[in-house]
């Protein structure tokens, strides 16, 4: 997995926008984190059936959404964290 984003974001202008605003934010803003939830939350609403299937192994988030007794009510955090492999590094993608 690499920083670049796939290449049905580049088709987006709504994900390179946002995408710039995670570049930008990680490196002088305060906001990095706002900025990757607006991007995920994009992820998930505008490009459903690219959201990544639940991690098998080596996350420890995924297991917690699985075992969630309600998983209607997790699903779309659970997709908001699995889209974020797309433009975050592999460990700071699995740390929420
Ligand atoms: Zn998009
Ligand atoms: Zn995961």
């Amino acid at each position: 997995m690499t920083l670049v984003p796939p290449p049905f974001m580049w088709g987006c202008t709504s994900c390179l926008l946002l995408y710039a605003g995670v570049l930008r934010e990680a490196r002088v803003g305060d906001g990095a984190v706002r900025a990757q939830l607006a991007l995920a939350a994009h992820l998930v609403e505008d490009h459903p059936d690219d959201v990544p299937p639940p991690h098998a192994e080596g996350c420890r988030i995924c297991p917690g959404y699985a075992s969630n007794p309600d998983p209607a009510r997790v699903a779309r955090l659970w997709a908001e964290h699995r889209v974020r492999e797309y433009f975050l590094p592999e460990r700071a993608a699995r740390r929420w």
